[in-house]
Formats: C-alpha cells, sequence, structure tokens
C-alpha cells in the first residue's frame, strides 16, 4: 500500500486557509464532542457521528465497524448515506446485508496496517482480495479506514468512502477524519462502558429478583404455607421470571402424576397421568435435570396430555428434593416429587443458564414444600396416632382393675391411676406421701392386728424389701373392708440406680370372701361327716345334720323328710326350731303346695328335687302369676345316694315369725337369698348325709341279721329244750300208764275172781290220774297257744275270789305233803268279788300255789292274803290284792324281769330239780291281763327267803260305797 498525504507551498493564503481550516476542524470536533457526550447511547452516538462525519468531512457515505470482546473481525454495526447517487435498489440490498448478514471485515493485512497507522487509506478496496466480498456488496471504491483506538485497543473503524467510487480524500479530511475518530473512540467506550454497566446491573437486577422470587418462596415454604400456596407462588415466579406464556405444577403420587397448580386456573386441577406414559416427564424426572421439549417432539399420548393442560413447547423442571444434582449424575424418580412444566409458545426458544438455575432453585423449593408437607402430613398422622395411643394407654391405665402407684425414693406419690387413688383412699390428683395418707387410712393385718405404718409393705419396699404377693386390710373412705394384695417393684435408671417403686394393688376382698366361705363350707361338710361317722341310727345322724345344716346356713326352721320309693311319698322324719308341734304340723301342710302339688299347680319344684337337684323355694323361681312363694325362702336339698332319693332335708329362711308361704309380708321384710356357696354347702352336706344315712342301713342291716340269727338260735335253743322238757313231762305219766296197763293185764291172766277187780281199778285210777296230768300238760300247751293267737275266750261272770281261793287253797292242801297252806283274807266290808271267768281264776290261783308249793323243796308255809286296795290312779275305785308268798328258793334277780315271758325258766329252778316247762306264770299273766289286772313278782333271790307273787284284779262292787278299813287309812 502507498499513502499520499498532499504538502503544499507556504503561502499566506495557505496558511490562512489552512488556520480557517484547522479551525473549522477544531470547531466541528468540539460540537461532535459536545454531541458525543450529550449521549450514552451508543446506537444514538453512532448515528450522529457518522451523519457528522459525512457532513464534516464531506463525503457521502460514513460506515462504523466495531470489534466484539477479544475477537479481531470487525462486525458492520451503524453508517450513514448522505447521498441520493444510489439507486433505491441497491440501498435496499446493502442495507439487508448490512444488517442481517454475517459480512465480517477481517482483511489482516488492512487491520496490521490499522492497528499500526492509526488510519489507512485505501484507493480501491475491490483491488484487496480478502476485502473483496465487502468491497461488492457494500460497493466499495475508494475508502479511507479511521482506527477507533482507545487507551490501546482498536474497539472498531470508521470506513468513509463514496459508494462504487473512486476518489482522494485531502490530508484535512484525513486529519479531521482521525479526529473525529479520536473523539468517536473515546464516546463509543464511554456508551459501551455504560452500557456494560447497564447490562450489568440489569443482570444484578434480575439475580435480585429471581433471588428474591427463590427467597419469597422458601420464606413460604419455612412458614409452613398451604402446599398449594406455595405452589402457586412458586409457578407464578417461573413463568414471570422466565418469560413464559404459563405454567403447571404436577406432583407425583405414587405412580400418578397430579396437577396441583396452574396458571390458567379454568384449566381442571384434576388432569392426572401415570408417569409411566410420559416419557418426556418420565426421562426428565428419572434423570433429575431440566429439558426443554417441543410438542412435537412429543409422543401422541403425552402431547395430548400437554394440550390438555395447555401447554406446548416447555421447560420440564424435575422438583428433585436434596441438594442439585450434578449433571450426568443419575437420579432415581424416588427422589422427584413432581414436575414443573414451563411453556413456551416459541418452539425455538433456548432458555438461558440463569434461568435453568433458576427454575431448578424454584424446583427446589417446591420440592422441599412437598417433603416438608408429606413431613408435616406424617407427623400429623403420627402424632395423632401418638395421641391416640397415649389416651388409649392412658384410658387403658386407668381403667385397669390393678392399681398402679409410682412412688419415688422418699415415698412421694409421682403418679397413680384411679384404682390405686381407691385402693390407697387418695383423691386421684392428690400428691400425697405415703405416710400421709397411712395415717389417714390405717391398714391391718388379715388377723384384724394394726399394721404400724413402717411395716406397711410400701415402707418396707422403699427400705429395700422385696414384697411380693403380700395382703392387708384396710377400711377405705367408702367404709367398706377390702383386703389388697400389693406386689412391688423397683425400676431402676440406666446407671442401675434404683429411681422409683411401682407398686401394683389389687382388690382381693371377694376372693378372701370365697376362700372364707370355702373354707366354711368345707369346715361345714367336716362337721357333718364327722359327726355322722359315729352314728348308726338314721334319726341321731339326720337330726345332726339338719342342726348343723341350720346353724351353717343361718335358718331357724328346717325339717328332714324320708322317702318311700313304693309309694312315692315324703314322710316326716325330725324337726327342728318349731314354736310348737302345732306350728310344725302347720308347716309342713303348706310345705304340700310344692312338694306334693295337686295336678294343675306348679310341678316345678317337686320335678327338681326328684330329678336331685337343690332347689330354692322362692318367687323368683316361680313362673306364675300371682306367686305364692314371694314370701317365702326355703331351700329343699335331696339326701342321695348313689342317684338312689333316700329323703329331703327343707330348711326354711323366710322372715322371721312368718311360717307360712302365703301370708303376707312383714313391714320391711328382708328375705335374705341363698347363696350359690350355700346351695353348694347343703348339697354338699345332703350327699354326705346320703353316704351316711346308707352306711347307716348296712350297719342296721348288720345288726338286725345278727340279731335275727341270735334269736333264730334262741328259738331253735328253747324249741329243743321244750322239745326235751316236753318229752320228759309226758315220759313219766306215760311210763306210770305203761306200768298200769302191764299190771292190769297181767292181773287179768291170773283171772283169779276176788283179785283181779280191785287191782284193776287201782291201775284204772293211777292210768286217770296219769292221763288228766298229761291232758293238762297238753291243755297248758293249748292255751298258751291260744292266748298267743288272740283265740282265748273268758267267760264274763260275777265271781266270788275269796270263795275260789279258799277252794284252792283246800285242795291242794290236801296233796301237800310236809308243807302248810294258808288263806287269810283281810276282813272286808265286802265280798271279794271280780268279774271273770271263775274256772280262768282258779287257774290262775291254782298256778301261783302250786309253784310255791314246787319251789319249796325243804317245805316251809305258803300263804295266800287277799285284800281291797285302792285302784292305782283312781282312788275313787278298788282293786282286789291277792298275794301268794313261800320261803322256798326265791328268783335271782336277773330273772325276775323274764319270768313271765314263754318257756322262760330260772337257772335255780332246774338246780331245783323242779319239773316244768315255762308256760304257767305266762298264761297266769295273760289271764290276768284279760281280766284287766296284773302281776309282779318279789324276791331278794336268796335261798329261804322265798318269793311274794301279787296280783290286782278290779274288784266288782256292788250298791254299797267303798270304806277303807281303818287300820288301812
Ligand atoms: P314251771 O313250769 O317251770 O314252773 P312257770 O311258768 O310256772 O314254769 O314258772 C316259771 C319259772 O318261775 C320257774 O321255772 C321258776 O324258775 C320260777 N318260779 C315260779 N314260781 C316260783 C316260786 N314260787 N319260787 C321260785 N321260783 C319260782
Amino acid at each position: 500500500m502507498s499513502s499520499e498525504i498532499a504538502s503544499s507551498s507556504s503561502t499566506d493564503d495557505q496558511e490562512r486557509l489552512r488556520l480557517l481550516a484547522a479551525l473549522r476542524e477544531s470547531e466541528l470536533i468540539r460540537e461532535l464532542a459536545e454531541l458525543l457526550a450529550s449521549s450514552l447511547d451508543l446506537e444514538r452516538i453512532l448515528q450522529i457521528l457518522t451523519k457528522r462525519t459525512t457532513e464534516a468531512c464531506a463525503i457521502e457515505r460514513c460506515s462504523v465497524w466495531l470489534r466484539t470482546d477479544g475477537q479481531a473481525a470487525f462486525h458492520p454495526t451503524t453508517y450513514h448515506l448522505s447521498t441520493q447517487r444510489i439507486d433505491a435498489q441497491h440501498v435496499r440490498a446493502a442495507d439487508a446485508i448490512w444488517q442481517h448478514g454475517r459480512v465480517l471485515f477481517d482483511d489482516p493485512e488492512l487491520l496490521q496496517c490499522l492497528e499500526e497507522q492509526g488510519i489507512v487509506l485505501v484507493d480501491d478496496l475491490r483491488a484487496h482480495p480478502r476485502s473483496q466480498e465487502i468491497a461488492e456488496k457494500f460497493l466499495v471504491g475508494s475508502v479511507l479506514l479511521v482506527a477507533l483506538k482507545r487507551e490501546g485497543h482498536i474497539l472498531g473503524m470508521m470506513s468513509l468512502d463514496d459508494p462504487d467510487s473512486t476518489r482522494t480524500f485531502s490530508l484535512e479530511q484525513q486529519q479531521l477524519a482521525r479526529a473525529i475518530g479520536q473523539q468517536a473512540a473515546r464516546a463509543i467506550d464511554n456508551a459501551r462502558l455504560y452500557e456494560q454497566a447497564q447490562a450489568e446491573r440489569r443482570r444484578a437486577e434480575r439475580l435480585i429478583e429471581r433471588a428474591q422470587a427463590i427467597n419469597q418462596v422458601a420464606v413460604a415454604v419455612n412458614a409452613g404455607e398451604p402446599l398449594t400456596n406455595v405452589m402457586d407462588m412458586a409457578l407464578h415466579h417461573l413463568v414471570q421470571a422466565l418469560g413464559s406464556d404459563g405454567g403447571v405444577i404436577a406432583l407425583l403420587e405414587g405412580e400418578m402424576l397430579r396437577v396441583i397448580s396452574h396458571t390458567k386456573q379454568q384449566r381442571s386441577m384434576g388432569e392426572h397421568k401415570k408417569l409411566s406414559e410420559l416419557p418426556a416427564c418420565l426421562q426428565s424426572a428419572s434423570r433429575g435435570i431440566p429439558v426443554f421439549v417441543k410438542a412435537r417432539d412429543l409422543t401422541e399420548p403425552e402431547r395430548q396430555w400437554f394440550r390438555a393442560l395447555g401447554l406446548g413447547n416447555c421447560i420440564l423442571v424435575p422438583l428433585m428434593g436434596g441438594k442439585s444434582r450434578a449433571e450426568g449424575t443419575v437420579a432415581t424418580v424416588d427422589q422427584c416429587s413432581g414436575l414443573a412444566f414451563v411453556d413456551f409458545r416459541d418452539p425455538d426458544y433456548i432458555p438461558t443458564r440463569g434461568q435453568i438455575a433458576f427454575a431448578q432453585d424454584i424446583a427446589a423449593q417446591c420440592a422441599l414444600a412437598v417433603a416438608k408437607d408429606r413431613l408435616l402430613a406424617d407427623l400429623h398422622t403420627a402424632a395423632e396416632l401418638a395421641n391416640e395411643r397415649a389416651n388409649t394407654l392412658d384410658a387403658v391405665f386407668q381403667a385397669m382393675t390393678e392399681g398402679i402407684a409410682v412412688m419415688d425414693e422418699n415415698g412421694d406419690v409421682l403418679v397413680r391411676n384411679r384404682a390405686a387413688s381407691h385402693f390407697l383412699g387418695i383423691p386421684v390428683n392428690s400428691k400425697q406421701r405415703l405416710g400421709t395418707f397411712l395415717q389417714q387410712f390405717p391398714t391391718y393385718t388379715l388377723h384384724e392386728q394394726p399394721l404400724p405404718p413402717e411395716a406397711f409393705p410400701l415402707a418396707r419396699a422403699l427400705r429395700g424389701e422385696r414384697i411380693r404377693g403380700e395382703r392387708f386390710s384396710t377400711i377405705r373412705s367408702d367404709r367398706e373392708k377390702r383386703v389388697i394384695e400389693v406386689n412391688v417393684t423397683r425400676v431402676h435408671d440406666e446407671n442401675q440406680h434404683s429411681s422409683s417403686y411401682v407398686s401394683a394393688f389389687h382388690d382381693i376382698t371377694e376372693q378372701v370372701r370365697v376362700e372364707e366361705r370355702f373354707q366354711k363350707a368345707l369346715q361345714a361338710m367336716l362337721d357333718v361327716a364327722d359327726a355322722a361317722s359315729g352314728m348308726t341310727g338314721v334319726g341321731d345322724i339326720m337330726t345332726s345334720v339338719l342342726e348343723l345344716t341350720l346353724s351353717t346356713l343361718d335358718c331357724e326352721r328346717g325339717v328332714v323328710q324320708k322317702y318311700n320309693l313304693e309309694d312315692n311319698a315324703f314322710t316326716l322324719l325330725l324337726a327342728s326350731g318349731f314354736a310348737d308341734e302345732e306350728a310344725e304340723a302347720r308347716w309342713i301342710e303348706e310345705q304340700r303346695n310344692w312338694l306334693t302339688p295337686d295336678a294343675g299347680c306348679y310341678q316345678g319344684f317337686r320335678e327338681q328335687i326328684m330329678d336331685g337337684h337343690a332347689t330354692v323355694i322362692n318367687a323368683g323361681h316361680y313362673p306364675d302369676q300371682p306367686n305364692p312363694y314371694q314370701h317365702s325362702m326355703m331351700l329343699a336339698v335331696p339326701i342321695k345316694h348313689k342317684d338312689r332319693l333316700l329323703g329331703l332335708m327343707t330348711i326354711d329362711r323366710s322372715t322371721h315369725g312368718q311360717t307360712s308361704v302365703f301370708s303376707s309380708p312383714k313391714e320391711g321384710a328382708f328375705l335374705q337369698e341363698f347363696t350359690i356357696w350355700e346351695l353348694a354347702i347343703a348339697e354338699g352336706i345332703a350327699q354326705i348325709a346320703g353316704v351316711a344315712i346308707e352306711q347307716a342301713n348296712w350297719q342296721y342291716e348288720a345288726i338286725e341279721s345278727r340279731s335275727r340269727e341270735a334269736a333264730m338260735r334262741d328259738t331253735n335253743r328253747m324249741k329243743d329244750e321244750f322239745l326235751a322238757m316236753a318229752a320228759h313231762e309226758f315220759r313219766s305219766p306215760l311210763s306210770v300208764i305203761q306200768i298200769h296197763c302191764q299190771m292190769a293185764q297181767r292181773t287179768m291172766q291170773k283171772n283169779t275172781e276176788e283179785d283181779t277187780l280191785p287191782r284193776i281199778r287201782e291201775h284204772l285210777t293211777g292210768i286217770v290220774g296219769q292221763t288228766r296230768l298229761l291232758t293238762n300238760i297238753v291243755h297248758t300247751f293249748l292255751d298258751a297257744s291260744n292266748i298267743r293267737e288272740g283265740k282265748l275266750v273268758l267267760k264274763t261272770e260275777l265271781v266270788n275270789l275269796g270263795e275260789i281261793a279258799q277252794q284252792v287253797v283246800d285242795d291242794l292242801a290236801t296233796i301237800a305233803q310236809n308243807q302248810t297252806i294258808s288263806y287269810t283274807p283281810l276282813p272286808s266290808d265286802c265280798p271279794y268279788l271280780v268279774m271273770g271267768d271263775s274256772e280262768r281264776l282258779q287257774e290262775i290261783l291254782a298256778n301261783l300255789v302250786q309253784n310255791a308249793l314246787k319251789y319249796s323243796p325243804r317245805g316251809g308255809a305258803v300263804t295266800v292274803t287277799m285284800q281291797h286296795v285302792p285302784a292305782e290312779n283312781e282312788p275313787t275305785r278298788r282293786h282286789i290284792e291277792v298275794c301268794i308268798s313261800d320261803q322256798g328258793i326265791g328268783i335271782p334277780q336277773d330273772a325276775l324281769p323274764h319270768i313271765f315271758e314263754r318257756f322262760y325258766r330260772a337257772a335255780n329252778s332246774a338246780d331245783s330239780q323242779a319239773k316244768g316247762i315255762g308256760l304257767g306264770l305266762y298264761i297266769v299273766a295273760e289271764l290276768l291281763r284279760l281280766h284287766g289286772g296284773s302281776i309282779h313278782a318279789e324276791s331278794s333271790g336268796l335261798q329261804g327267803e322265798g318269793s311274794r307273787f301279787i296280783f290286782t284284779l278290779p274288784a266288782f262292787i256292788e250298791a254299797q260305797q267303798f270304806v277303807a278299813p281303818e287300820t288301812n287309812a
């Protein structure tokens, strides 16, 4: 390249012209500088610059080319065309290329010149191959290039030319252009700096705005604003800051993506879709990074869903929890709580990094809000659950029947439930010390001994004793005595120090009561078993059983009835507790109503008893109304043995003094029911009684059979004795008869007339006598038999007993040898008359006198006395008393009660050689009885002191009054 600078001759004109030009130039420069300084708007500055330069330098076109940071090439920036010479079509074409083309000025040769010299004059740019394109497109021929240099850096360049022509530039022009260039460079630099400052400020403002937006969302999140509010706010900021056309936030609920916030309110919020059906969303959610998707790239179902939500091209921003994900790492859908959709109508929109970062920050806040909301919901649920559990536990704690109290080491009650308060007798909320309530409510041992406070189980636990199942009794505020069982457990803290004591109280009052009842029941049954074991009589057993039952079950009255299977009836065995027999009979009669009810009456009680069940006879158990049993309280207990009904024990607890089941109750009468325990006791006792009765029956039968056997043996013995005795009795007379007969035969064989008759007569007399004896014996047997069978018939006639006695004594006196018999009746005002059978009366007297003779082997007097005596309980009537006494062998004391029994003979009678069959006195006593009289014997039992037989008969008194003799009065 060559440059040519015009030189001039130093003439005055020239000088003056030069000065004028310089003046104008400096004026122009000053003016331009002012103009340029008046604005910081680069565009305006460049417009002024180019326009003024064309004017000042008298050229048709001035263009400005600027460099962008650090680049060598110049971009076409502004130009001004002052000529009309170029046709409009060309201008428009060049204009379009200037504004929209990518033409750069990057000719290195020219650029270097420009660097070095600051100004370059090009004669014809079209000649420069590297700039040829520019030259052609912009119609550049000759051109002056002026560097816009500032502080050593070239900011750009200014080109001055006349389009499509070659020309020259004067030195002035060049200087002016250079000067303008300097001013322009300053102004451009300032404007650029200003522009940069402005851009920085705007950037800062934008950042602040975004930060504020994020902060607002964060504050809302932290403040616990409702999730939808937070989401609406976040979406609003997203849409605004990104300059978007709308947006949606949808949350992931399991697999579903559900819309929560929408900028277009008319859209349904209920739009939801499975994430797996939305590939773009799924990709963004699973990678955890925002993506920009275009509607046309979406699959049809996803596009439809987008369309339904009013979305087209979108930035999809996943709401990721935790730290933002570094690019390239893989997130899981689990960490994504939803997606924000920021919609852009422009499919070519490209979001800046800052926008993406902002969107991510907002999305992170959203994720935080979702997490917080879920956490809060979880917390809420957990709190509700915990609260519910706590309430339930507290309810359980309070509802426990076991009393729980927790004490600290000092005995201060820390916590207790209602039951414990109840047991300890203190209000639920009071924090009384152990000692205090023990003073208020003293405790006792189970043997009712006062328990000193220091011996109370809790006090002992505090001293380190182990308390397990200890019982004590106490009277609480309700005045009821309670038996409490307590266990104490020591609770250790983490350092194994005992920190508190948990005591569990259990009300065992009822249990103890049951134990006592059980003991009582057992004792009652043992007593019954004990009492019954020593007895053999059913009556004795039942008396003792009834008494024990009455006292055990606190009843006043009771009866025992025997059951007879054959006639299916109950008969009274014994009764207890009745005022008199009449009351007893009336009571028993009343019980027939239920025990043997008539047809059509209530059979239930009897049926139960017959089935063997203890039955309470009371209104409650009687179905019909009106109820006859409402005032009775009786317990009927069957006495059984092996399902065999033996009897019935009925005990009565009806109101005192009311024996009638039908009578109306006394005022305020109270029926004490039979408890299940009492029923059990009664049944137990009845069972034992059944066994005892059965045993007694066995014993009785054993004894009976033993005694029957003994009696049989006795009878057999007596029969043997009787046979022996009868044979003996019969043998003597029969042998006498036999001898008499033989003798008579012999006498007849001798045939001596004179001897025969008297001898035969003698023998016949003997035979007759012996036969009479035999007949008497047979009569005696017959009499005894008739008496026994009640067949003996007596004649009834008036008999003079004195005469009969005299006759008997006289008859026997003739027979008796060596013995005297006397009859001495006491003098009486009337004869000894009786109504009776004279033969039998004679028999009585004869028998007694004969015995007196028979049992007096050594002789001795036999006396018969007779007298009138007053009748025992009827002084106005009198009896005849006859006494036969002897001085014979007497009767032993032990034999006296038996001598009037059949076949009885005293031991000493056998020794006396006196014969007899032991029927005489039996017949005598029976005959006397049949006559309305009686007999007894008296004897010391000593040999020689004899016996006295005294009998009495009712005296027959005729008209005259009996007057006792003086001597007997
Ligand atoms: P027996 O035929 O044996 O005399 P009794 O019935 O007459 O029968 O008398 C019964 C018993 O009473 C006699 O066996 C005898 O032991 C006793 N007994 C009766 N009378 C007397 C009497 N007078 N003296 C002593 N014992 C007598």
